[in-house]
């Protein structure tokens, strides 16, 4: 179950900060990794892959705006949200006008409440199916707050298995996931699976929604994966 969870990767050097804030974000069903400094978050970011950043500007040695440009500056790692936090409201003008290519800003001190909601914020536009939005892709209705799916206006129903992976597929329709990547996002970095597995869980899958008729609307791209649509 774990794996359908967003990540997120705290960079903060102050630890009871750095504490509050995974806990808070870990309550909100959150897988969270933390660094406490610059070189940390470059080597925690490539391990977690999170889904959003929340970095501080502050921090020892490399500083987070060097951080936030250099995820911003690199093709795989540009489309991971980054929401910045700055201690005083000129830093983050200044942060601005460095055009960091941070996507948020929040001033410290903050609310946590306040910043949940700017996480939640972005988290919505990276994984929309994990905040409780209606995904549709063709006949397909994907409903991630009562996890129903419906093909045609009729219910599939699929294994949770089946479910993150039809989840990850509909957020990014048309992209192409490797069975490594397919392993990485449905069932979790932690969890040794061999990646025949993911075949047999398409295989699941085409099969649940090809029920109710309909054609087969996940490619098998050779040599790469499989997309959806
Ligand atoms: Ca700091």
């Amino acid at each position: 179950m774990a794996s359908s969870q967003p990540s997120v990767l705290i960079v903060e050097d102050e630890p009871a900060q750095r504490e509050v804030l995974a806990y808070n974000l870990e309550a909100e069903g959150f897988r969270v990794a933390t660094a406490e400094n610059g070189d940390d978050a470059l080597v925690v970011f490539d391990e977690a892959a999170p889904d959003i950043v929340v970095l501080d500007w502050m921090l020892p040695g490399v500083s987070g705006i060097e951080i936030c440009r250099r995820w911003k500056s690199s093709p795989k790692s540009r489309s991971v949200p980054i929401i910045m936090l700055s201690a005083r409201s000129e830093e983050v003008d200044r942060v601005r006008g460095l055009e960091t290519g941070a996507d948020d800003y929040v001033i410290k001190p903050y609310s946590i409440v306040e910043l949940m909601a700017r996480v939640r914020s972005q988290l919505r536009r990276v994984r929309p199916s994990t905040v409780g939005i209606r995904l549709e892709y063709d006949d397909i209705v994907l409903d991630a707050e009562t996890h129903r799916v419906t093909r045609g206006g009729d219910e599939i129903r699929l294994g949770p298995t089946e479910f993150r992976l039809l989840s990850t597929f509909m957020e990014k329709p048309g992209r192409v996931w490797s069975r490594d990547q397919l392993l990485d996002r449905v069932w979790g970095r932690d969890i040794y699976v061999d990646t025949r597995t993911v075949d047999v869980h398409i295989g699941r899958l085409r099969k649940a929604l090809g029920r109710h008729g309909g054609g087969d609307l996940i490619r098998t791209v050779r040599g790469a994966g499989y997309a959806l649509g």
